[in-house]
């Protein structure tokens, strides 16, 4: 096992592991389904945030949430994707960082959320903290702690 200093590592605010706002792909409120399912597939991403023309976070839409969406009796009706919006269909209830929190904050959520958005006060998108990214500031910490 290894100790944690708590200083160093749990007192650190994350605005230095966030994604940038400009490095996040996303999509815009009034997009139809079948342009997000084009973004989705086209990164790779299980999910990405709703932003309205001001850059501002309204939700997440995923693969899962768009498919459950246009599942019928025997199969996926498809040719719906165009006529319904991300809104309809996005989630709302969703966790949101600010860049002066302290990383245990951002810790927590990421147990249950693969990645969590960050926003100002104004609820603009900052950019998002990715599992990957503290898991990779955590094996850097524990290599250091080693050494
Ligand atoms: P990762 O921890 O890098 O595997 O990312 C976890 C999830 O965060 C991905 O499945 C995406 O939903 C989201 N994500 C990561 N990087 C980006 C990005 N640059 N733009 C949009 N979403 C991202």
């Amino acid at each position: 096992m290894f100790s944690v200093q708590s200083d160093k590592l749990v007192g650190t605010t994350i605005g230095e592991l966030i994604i940038p706002a400009d490095k996040v792909a996303h999509v815009q409120m009034g997009n139809n389904l079948q342009h997000a399912l084009l973004v989705l597939t086209k990164t790779g991403y299980t999910a990405v945030p709703v932003l309205d023309a001001q850059y501002r976070l309204h939700g997440l839409i995923s693969t899962n949430r768009i498919m459950d969406s246009v599942l019928g009796l025997e199969r996926f009706e498809m040719e719906r994707l165009e006529g319904m919006c991300v809104e309809e269909v996005m989630n709302t209830d969703i966790p949101r960082l600010f860049v002066g929190d302290e990383l245990i904050k951002a810790l927590k959520l990421v147990i249950n959320h693969p990645f969590v958005c960050v926003t100002n006060e104004d609820g603009v998108l900052e950019g998002i903290f990715t599992r990957r990214v503290i898991l990779k500031h955590l094996h850097k910490h524990v290599r250091s702690m080693n050494k």
